[in-house]
């Protein structure tokens, strides 16, 4: 054919049979689909130019070659007029090819339309649609689409088996998912997707469903709006998740956590009440065995008999200590032990601590040092007696676990909105793998050692809970045979911590 004048083609003249001809071949090599014919023994009579780019034979190639000879297994190309195959080219690359033939005379005319980039685009498809819905098995958690005004909803396979029901027999729709929520649930559930519609808002819900055989399961839901090009909400979609392990674990552990609870406040309840009653028979002892340690009434007579009384008495008054440190303990577990706040004299209290200790480290020829107070006017917000129990009981294991000679120093320091008291012993120092585990109620580095020096574990215990019920935090450092430093941080004013 040749050039088109300008103009030509609105008064195109009819093209002679050669020109026509001409014009045919080459629309043909233009074309995207391999085209050929094919004679009786297979041979190639005719191929276009895609031909030869899709397999990439020549024309000399084709004499000795033969249609079938392309094809991976030989088709049953009479039985079909439209099949696909895969076949090979030139250079052994595999082809996807849909054919449609027929056949005129003895010649059969092909149209073969390469297929490889759609099918590798569906594999790698399916193969994604299975890791997803693996990934959904895995996770419990299943896809959903609801096209507005329609009843039916899209499902993947994980809904289904949620919802316990099989896709071959069972068609989701707005009516069965009702139908199968809570009655109690329905409400909101209804509510939840009319507001999504309404306020274009994507949505999170929990709800409970049943299967057909009455199992309840607990669903998470969360979903979006779709929206059409002018911003208009045409459908929902999102995911369910099947959350029943969990939601049964978790009300396994509250009730197993009410249950610890109500056995721990019995136990607390328990020793308080113990505590109490103990008390009393024990301060008859105490105070009877005083008197006769003076002989109040009259000379004891044996000698023995002031031994033992002194015995007596020493237990007795190690009995009310353990007696008061369970009580304040149990007191402080049940929640119930109350602060009672008042300004109070830092350096008075922390004096008057001393004091009480000062003959057990006269014993021990140990020197207490509180060079390190230096602000006698130091206030604080905070319970007198605890602020007193917190001291003691950090000076008296300061005192307790140095050995004799050694030196406990005090100091305290004043920071933006609290005070910090720090107490050094030159002792036996505790282990790092205890420093964590020394503040739980009867936690004691070495038996022998307390043994020997007495203490019932819960000094420490005692103390950590009532700074912190003070708002405030107890810090120990230690090191093994070079000392302990323990620091109390009390904050200026304390507010009861429940
Ligand atoms: P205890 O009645 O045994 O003194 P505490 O709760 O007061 O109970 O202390 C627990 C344990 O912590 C003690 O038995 C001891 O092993 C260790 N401990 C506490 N204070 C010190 C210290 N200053 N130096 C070394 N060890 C200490």
């Amino acid at each position: 054919m040749s050039p088109a004048k300008p103009g030509q083609n609105e008064s195109a003249t009819p093209a002679s049979g050669a020109e026509a001809r001409e014009d045919f071949g080459r629309f043909l090599d233009m074309s995207s689909d391999v085209m050929l014919v094919v004679g009786s023994n297979g041979e190639f009579l005719r191929v276009n130019d895609t031909f030869r780019t899709v397999f990439g034979y020549d024309i000399d190639d084709l004499q000795s070659l033969r249609f079938f000879d392309l094809f991976e297994s030989r088709p049953q190309m009479r039985e079909a007029e439209d099949f696909e195959a895969r076949m090979r080219t030139k250079d052994g690359r595999v082809l996807w090819m849909r054919w449609h033939q027929k056949l005129f005379g003895d010649q059969l005319y092909c149209v073969g339309r390469d297929l490889t980039g759609i099918k590798q685009h569906e594999a790698a498809l399916e193969r994604r649609q299975k890791q997803l819905s693996e990934a959904e098995a895995i996770g419990h958690m299943g896809h959903w689409r609801w096209e507005m005004g329609r009843d039916d909803i899209e499902w993947s396979e994980e809904i289904f088996r949620i919802f316990g029901e099989d896709s071959k027999t069972f068609s989701p729709s707005i009516h069965k998912l009702t139908e199968r929520v809570h009655r109690r649930d329905v409400g909101r559930v209804v509510q939840a997707f009319q507001r999504a519609i309404i306020e274009e808002k994507d949505y999170d819900m929990e709800f409970r469903i049943a299967r057909t055989g009455g199992e309840t399961r607990y669903i998470h839901c969360e979903g979006r709006c779709e929206k059409d090009a002018n911003g208009e909400v045409v459908a929902l979609y999102g995911i369910m998740q099947d959350m029943t392990e969990r939601v049964l674990y978790e009300q396994e552990l509250h009730k197993a956590k009410d249950t610890s609870e109500r056995a721990y406040a019995a136990k607390s309840q328990f020793l308080a009440n113990m505590s109490h009653e103990l008390r009393t028979p024990l301060n008859a002892i105490i105070g009877f065995s005083e008197m006769m340690q003076q002989q109040m009434l009259g000379p004891l007579g044996n000698e023995k008999y002031v031994d033992y009384i002194n015995g007596i008495h020493e237990s007795g008054a190690h009995l009310l200590d353990l007696i008061s440190d369970i009580l304040d303990m149990s007191r402080i577990e049940a929640g119930k032990y109350e602060l009672d706040l008042e300004s109070l004299n830092v350096v008075k209290v922390i004096n008057a601590a001393c004091h009480m200790i000062q003959p057990r480290a006269d014993e021990a020829k140990i020197k207490i040092s509180t060079v390190g107070l230096k602000n006698e006017k130091l206030k604080i917000v905070a319970d007198r007696r605890a602020f007193m129990q917190i001291m003691l009981n950090i000076l008296s294991n300061a005192v307790k676990f140095t050995p004799d000679g050694g030196s406990v120093t005090i100091d305290c320091v004043e920071r933006e909105g609290f005070i910090s008291i720090r107490v050094t012993d030159t002792g036996i120092g505790i282990p790092p793998n205890k420093l964590a585990s020394i503040t739980r109620p009867f936690e004691q580095v070495s038996l022998s050692y307390a043994r020997n020096h007495g203490g019932s574990g819960l000094g420490l215990a005692i103390t950590k809970e009532l700074v912190e019920l003070h708002g405030g935090t107890l810090l120990i450092d230690s090191e093994l045979n070079v000392g302990t430093t323990v620091t109390v941080r009390l904050p200026f004013e304390a507010v009861q911590k429940s």
